[in-house]
């Protein structure tokens, strides 16, 4: 199977995954006057989209490197204390879906 038919398949997935369970309640949106949902739901792909480039058996730099600049780029959209709470939260997620943990992407333990 080809590098693109893995990535296709993991973006269905993660687009499931985005419908069933959206990871965060309606209190992030109104109850604080920060960034639109928008990019919340922005900073959640590309916070996962930057995890699974992380837990390839062979990482892309490049692509790690930009798809890590645009986390940077969007936690200053979604703001802080917000971004980390939300990347807390779905860091969990992650790992409870993949048995991955998000940092390092090794199976097993979620380091901190
Ligand atoms: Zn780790």
């Amino acid at each position: 199977m080809s590098y693109l038919d893995l990535a296709k398949q993991a973006e269905a997935r993660l687009r499931a995954a985005r419908e069933t369970s959206p990871g965060y309640d309606i209190n992030d949106i109104t109850t604080e006057r920060l960034g639109p949902l928008a990019h919340v739901e922005s900073y959640r792909a590309t916070l996962r989209e930057f995890w699974r480039l992380v837990a390839l058996p062979a990482v892309d730099p490049e692509a790690a490197i930009a798809t890590h600049n645009e986390v940077i780029r969007l936690i200053d959209e979604v703001g802080e204390p917000r971004a980390t709470r939300l990347r807390d939260r779905w860091e969990g997620e992650w790992h409870r879906e993949t048995g991955r943990c998000p940092r390092c992407g090794e199976r097993g333990e979620r380091h901190r």
